[in-house]
């Protein structure tokens, strides 16, 4: 840090800053994580000096030996741990992953009936014109994928997301009652919609999901079955999501941020059928440039360290943690979305319970150190920005080694701090959706016994 601060003072204050809260802090925040030491120095380093452009032992640029083995062993070490038929580990985030997936499958539409129905002989020595024509027939597609609401990602067809420029998108919701995903419904949408793509995968969705059924459905009407596992690869990696709950046999193609459940470096991941390997390897130049090597060696680190018994052990400890976490907030009258959890994220309705926004419960938890996120609920009548629910993921604090016990703790904790804090009243008299009040005594308490923990 003394090499960082002799440069630049403000960024090393910053750093330490961030050591300091993640420390003082408690982490439920469900898309984070601790990632090991190894990782991180894996991650800091000189290899972020290196372009290499293309993929193992085909690139764009000389002298790319490290980074092709470097590149090599971390996708070989994904595809194992997954059971993949093949892995793509250049992708700098999850965005970057879904971006990369949606080309691959439109790239591999553009190909032999399409080309033939329109008497082009060779995509690469097409004219303007006649890609012009191929792109007609392949995009404008339809999508069919987990409404923002009901815990879909902004990457999934949301209208501010370029992959609302891509598709034609539906999306399905969860039932209004169960607030569940009712794959009788989704059958009768597909069959209705006939999307290219069937996009399952969630970041805030507290159950799991039948990919084995999931597929039978997307082959009825010929879908494309994507899913997005970037919250909880770690679980698939940890072997507690088996079976037909493991997206990986069952998807055509799977994507995945690696730095949540799967408690790697920043970044994305991409597995998928043989079929597609070809398409999906040409992520640069479809969506991305160089890679970062110094990221892929720290995934390959990641990737072996999810790959020991101790990690199924912790994956199942993170389950563990949420359903307790649930449990001891049903305990003290909290509402939790379907009554608990089959994952490492749990959801919680202050609107109802407390008459707060989601804004003013993460506000109000902040104060007293709890660090988690607002997150809007099915059919929320607060919108995306203020919303009516919190999310709480375990995947930190078991790393930190929690248990059953501090879930109870943490569960009082929240009790406490969200039954003593009231919506500010603004000088119109109207409740305010993002101010509020809590007795500093009750912070402070709070406070405390974050620390004690
Ligand atoms: N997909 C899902 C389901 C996510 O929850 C997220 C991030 O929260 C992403 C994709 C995007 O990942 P990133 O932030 O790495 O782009």
């Amino acid at each position: 840090i003394d090499t960082v601060s002799s440069v630049s003072p403000s960024i090393a204050n910053s750093i330490l800053q961030e050591l300091q809260d993640q420390r003082q802090n408690l982490k439920l925040i469900a898309s984070e994580n601790y990632s090991s030491l190894a990782t991180q120095l894996a991650t800091g380093n000189l290899l972020t000096d290196k372009y290499a452009e293309g993929y193992p032992y085909h690139r764009f640029y000389a002298g790319c030996d490290n980074v092709d083995a470097i590149e090599s062993e971390a996708a070989e070490l994904a595809r194992t741990l997954f059971g993949a038929d093949h892995a793509y580990v250049q992708p700098h985030s999850g965005a970057d992953a879904n971006l990369v997936a949606f080309l691959a499958i439109l790239s591999s539409k553009a190909q032999k009936p399409v080309l033939e129905s329109l008497g082009i002989e060779n995509i690469s020595t097409a004219s303007r014109e006649d890609w012009n024509r191929v792109r007609a027939a392949v995009t404008n597609q339809r999508l069919l994928s987990l409404d923002y609401y009901s815990g879909g990602h902004l990457t999934h067809g949301y209208r501010h997301n370029v992959s609302s420029w891509l598709f034609d998108v539906s999306s399905y919701t969860v039932d209004r009652e169960s607030k569940l995903i009712d794959l009788d419904q989704l059958r009768a949408q597909l069959h209705e919609v006939r999307p290219l793509i069937l996009l399952a995968g969630y970041s805030a969705y507290p159950r799991k999901l039948n990919f084995a059924k999931m597929r039978e459905l997307a082959d009825e009407v010929g879908a494309v079955l994507m899913v997005d596992m970037a919250h909880f690869a770690g679980l698939v990696a940890g072997k507690v999501f088996t079976g037909d709950y493991n997206p990986v046999p069952f998807a055509h193609i799977v994507t995945s941020t690696t730095h949540k459940t799967l408690r790697g470096p920043r970044g994305g991941l991409v597995l998928c059928k043989q079929e597609l390997a070809e398409w999906v390897d040409k992520g640069c130049p479809a969506i991305l440039g160089g890679p970062l090597p110094h990221v892929l060696a720290a995934k390959a680190v990641a990737f072996r360290e999810a790959s020991q018994p101790e990690f199924q052990a912790y994956a199942h400890r993170i389950v563990e943690n949420s359903s307790a976490l649930a449990e001891a907030c049903l305990e003290e009258s909290l509402q939790v979305l379907t009554s608990g959890t089959d994952n490492h994220l749990l959801l919680l309705d202050v609107t109802q319970t407390f008459g707060l926004t989601g804004r003013q419960a993460e506000s109000a938890l902040r104060a007293c150190r709890v660090t988690l996120n607002r997150n809007s609920l099915p059919f929320d009548v607060n919108g995306p920005w203020y919303t009516s629910g919190l999310r709480l993921g375990t995947p930190a604090l078991t790393t930190l080694g929690m248990g059953r016990e501090e879930m109870r703790e943490i569960a009082r904790i929240i009790k406490l701090v969200l039954s003593n804090t009231r919506p500010s009243v603004t000088a119109n008299g109207k409740s305010s959706l993002a101010k509020y009040t809590l007795d500093s005594a009750i912070e402070a308490q709070a406070q405390e016994r974050v620390q004690n923990l």
